[in-house]
């Protein structure tokens, strides 16, 4: 089959910041996202202020449109220091990008409108300003930590489950977040060229035992919808692909991309379910909640993927907070991941007893929907393997002994 992969996108432009002379201050106060959406608004408020304050040219309809997003995206020292105070590890850092391979520099204007007047030590900011820790390397840090390369039989797909496999459509993202776990080839390896389309969608032809494919990079929501929807043309025309995923951050750094075309579109080839990326209560804004609820109106499953991140997640009650509020925005917690151990992740890296603490801390102690699975995605390429606090206290042919979430003990008859 001859694939026409012509509209793969190129990497938007450098931001272009224009600096006005509206200095309206940031709205006040300690609520970092407050979710005022007034009647006749297409914006927040906190995303309108920014957008006056630094895009004085520019009116809401841009701000609303996801190209606008993506090609004034900051990407550069020069841009990111006009709308925030830097620290001077912080520009140490970006500097230092230039010099090594390391996942390059780029949030939306959006996303860097709830972190640009923050403190540094804020957990939003943590996960996209790079700090000089990125470029400590300890000996069990590794690049390709999941050996996603060992269980790629063709370029762009893993194949490491028997029944699923990872369709890497292109390795460009709106917002990069400073511990991907593919920051080896994440923003910088090119697009895929026309023969390895082609042999990436021939191999998941032949191997009919593939019935799941997630689509990933890279975020393929930064694709245009005729370049998504060829792909999902194309992966509906194998009869035995019955499901299909797209892991996507997009709704929670350039929500904007939600749009109706695109969920008319997506809507055509269900069973169409989708994992979003979310790291902290804070992301939930009133238009990541719009954008989860069209997506949801439009009938995909959404489900969280988010990593564990010390000082950012890694305390029971913003994990709570973040599970319970995607929730109410139509989201189902699935997963919670062990942060994988990427060169320069030692300050992002939690313990695995954490993990378990928080599990323990969720069970019980709010809806069961908002409890997701935690798991360590075993470094090598062992795949997912579920971790839980244990609750067993004796197992045998007569009984066993629970302890419950009060830590309270019960019997069940075995028999
Ligand atoms: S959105 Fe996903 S693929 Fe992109 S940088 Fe973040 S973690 Fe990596």
């Amino acid at each position: 089959m001859n694939v026409n992969i012509s509209e793969v996108p190129d990497p938007p432009a450098e931001g272009r910041l224009i600096r006005g002379s509206y200095c309206e201050e940031p709205i006040a106060g300690t609520t970092l996202f407050p979710h005022i959406l007034e009647k006749d608004q297409t914006i927040s408020r906190r995303s309108s202020d920014f957008l006056r304050r630094y895009f004085p040219l520019t009116d809401e309809n841009n701000w609303n449109d996801w190209r606008w997003q993506l090609s004034n995206s900051f990407s550069t020292l020069e841009a990111l220091s006009k709308v925030m105070d830097l620290t001077e590890d912080e520009i140490y850092a970006i500097n230092s990008l230039k010099n090594c391979h390391r996942l390059p520099l780029r949030i939306t204007p959006y996303y860097l409108s709830l972190i640009h007047d923050i403190d540094r030590f804020n957990p939003l900011r943590r996960t996209m300003i790079p700090t000089p820790e990125e470029f400590f390397s300890t000996e069990t840090e590794c690049s390709d930590p999941l050996d996603e390369t060992g269980s790629s039989p063709v370029t762009g797909i893993v194949h490491r489950y028997p029944d699923r496999a990872l369709f890497t459509v292109t390795q460009f993202c709106s917002s990069y977040c400073r511990y991907c776990t593919r920051s080896h080839s994440v923003g910088k390896l090119g697009n895929l060229s026309h023969s390895e389309w082609n042999e990436a969608i021939n191999y998941l032809r032949e191997h009919t035992e593939i019935r799941d494919v997630v689509i990933s990079g890279g975020d393929p929501l930064t694709m245009t919808d005729h370049r998504l929807e060829f792909i999902l043309n194309t992966l509906r025309s194998i009869k035995h692909i019955e499901i299909i995923r797209i892991g996507t951050k997009v709704p929670v750094v350039l929500p904007m991309r939600i749009t109706p075309a695109l969920t008319s579109m997506l809507k055509k080839y269900h069973p169409l379910f989708m994992s979003i990326h979310f790291t902290h209560p804070d992301e939930i804004s009133v238009e990541t909640k719009r954008a989860c609820e069209m997506l949801a109106d439009a009938g995909i499953p959404l489900g969280s993927q988010t990593v564990l991140l010390k000082g950012i997640n890694d305390d029971p009650e913003t994990m709570k907070r973040l599970m319970q509020k995607l929730l109410t925005a139509r989201v189902r917690p699935y997963y919670i991941y062990q942060c994988d151990p990427i060169p320069g992740s030692s300050h992002f890296r939690t313990t695995i007893e954490d993990g378990i603490n928080i599990i323990e801390n969720l069970r019980g102690h709010t809806s069961g929907y908002a409890v997701p699975q935690y798991v360590v995605d075993a470094p090598g390429g062992g795949g997912k393997i579920p971790v839980l606090p244990d609750y067993v206290v004796h197992s045998g042919p007569e009984k066993w002994v629970f302890r419950n979430y009060q830590k309270k003990l019960f019997e069940y008859p075995n028999k």
